[in-house]
């Protein structure tokens, strides 16, 4: 387990320095951070969108506006938080939905214990067999309080969850 979160780390500072070689490098701190570096984690969070970095609408700088749109753009079947589930992967075994910290604390009698989930707020469940996700907004990858939790990647026996 601490391997596997280690290599989430690591993945995702490889994201970020991608990010940043393509931003200003000033630290003008005109989209409220105080460096291009947070910026960059900012978009990957989805705190902040390439818009909220003004300079890098100059003409200058408008390839690199191009590419990094293409680079935060989520990837096709991504969700708003920026998690894909592999249905050709997923074999419903529930692992995810158990392992979930959000569903554990919304629905501790049903998800939590791998039940059934009884809550409409859980994020993870599994139906007809393969996983399904709602209320993406709540995973603690997402937003500007964001945690890097991987609880669903690392318990999943076959990668079928992956965020981009
Ligand atoms: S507005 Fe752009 S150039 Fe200025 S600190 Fe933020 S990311 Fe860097
Ligand atoms: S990353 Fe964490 S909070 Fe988000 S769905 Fe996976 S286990 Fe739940
Ligand atoms: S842990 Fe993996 S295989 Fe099991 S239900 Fe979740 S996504 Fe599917």
């Amino acid at each position: 387990m601490g391997a596997a979160h280690n290599y989430e780390k690591v993945r995702t500072m490889a994201n970020a320095m991608e990010i940043y070689k393509l931003l200003p490098k000033t630290n003008c701190k005109e989209c409220g951070k105080s460096t291009c570096m947070a910026f960059a984690v900012s978009l990957l969070s989805r705190e902040l969108t390439v818009d909220d970095c003004p300079p890098l609408k100059e003409d200058k700088l408008k390839a690199n506006y191009g590419k990094l749109s293409d680079l935060i753009t989520p990837a096709q079947g991504a969700s708003e938080s920026g998690m894909i589930v592999h249905e050709d992967k997923c074999f419903g075994c529930g692992n995810c939905v158990v392992a979930c910290p959000v569903n554990v604390a919304d629905d501790p009698h049903g998800a939590g214990i791998g039940r059934a989930p009884t809550s409409d707020k859980v994020i993870l469940r599994v139906k007809d067999g393969i996983v399904r996700t709602s209320n993406v907004q709540e995973c603690r990858r997402f937003g500007k309080d964001k945690i890097l939790c991987n609880g669903c990647i690392v318990t999943c026996p076959t990668e079928a969850i992956e965020f981009v």
